[in-house]
């Protein structure tokens, strides 16, 4: 059998299985991409909440995708969460002496329980070094807020998050409009040309821990297979879709998506 096509995750460890790189691995699979991890922290966290976070060195985040990308060869990258400042510029350097194919640059900054998943003073990194290197960038509404200090309340706001965010020189950016009031989950795409609106039907579940991660990953698993961004976003979105369809309760808080759907009986 040949290769099949590679993903690397750069991103925390959720030891519930929900969100993080555990969410990527799960993503990867079921999107039959072969599926390689950075681990850039360590949280201990429930349902309810994040208990703590043990960061890793950024010199061995680097490491780790070196060691990967040398020998096994990556296809597409994701970021997810990167802890601090020490890990955004470690990131930052190794990216730029090894080649990992398109990267997606989820901006994590907290949890949907409020939990801080980014020190403050790793934002300016984040955007004004990260952001260049990026693919696509994929935000949603309380991410804008912590990266441009924007209050997003409609399309026209999402629209205009977008064109700030584009500015910082990543490719594509993709604002996710599921934190909206609306019946429909519209996320707006956006090559500082023009837009394209993506919308689907809202599910409304409470159980959508490790959603933004999910969507990202299965974009980035799409990228891997030689899609356009475009075509991957579209596919990410019919991922996460589904995977808010068949999300679960677990714990005595909020549950996780389901990664299972695609992955036959
Ligand atoms: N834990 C880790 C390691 C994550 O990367 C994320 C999100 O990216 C979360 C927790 C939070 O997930 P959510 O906000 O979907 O609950």
């Amino acid at each position: 059998m040949s290769r099949p096509p590679t993903a690397l995750t750069i991103a925390g460890s959720d030891s519930g299985g929900g969100a993080g790189l555990q969410a990527d691995l799960k993503t990867f699979l079921a999107c039959r991409v072969h599926g390689m991890t950075a681990v850039t922290a360590i949280t201990a966290q429930h349902s309810r909440g994040v208990v703590r976070v043990y960061p890793v060195p950024g010199s061995f985040v680097a490491e780790q995708v070196v060691a990967v990308a040398s020998d096994i060869g990556v296809d597409a990258t994701k970021t997810g969460m990167l802890a601090n400042r020490e890990v955004v510029d470690a990131v930052v350097d190794v990216l730029g002496s090894v080649d990992v194919g398109p990267l997606v640059v989820d901006p994590v900054c907290a949890s949907q329980h409020g939990d801080p998943l980014l020190e403050p003073g790793a934002v300016d990194a984040l955007t004004s070094r990260l952001f260049p290197l990026a693919a696509l960038v994929t935000p949603n509404l309380p991410e804008v807020k912590v990266l441009l200090g924007l209050e997003v309340r409609d399309r026209d706001g999402m629209r205009e998050a977008a064109r700030r965010l584009f500015d910082y020189g990543p490719r594509w950016v993709l604002v996710k409009g599921g934190h909206l009031d609306d019946p429909v989950a519209v996320d707006v795409l956006y090559d500082g040309e023009s837009f394209n609106e993506l919308s689907a039907p809202r599910h409304p579940s409470v159980h959508t821990h490790g959603s933004g991660d999910t969507l990202a990953a299965a974009t980035t698993a799409a990228l891997a297979r030689g899609l356009d961004v475009p075509a991957a976003v579209a596919a990410g979105k019919e991922f996460i879709t589904a995977a808010v369809e068949g999300s679960f309760a677990l714990g005595s808080g909020r549950g996780p998506v389901g990664h299972f759907w695609r992955v036959r009986q």
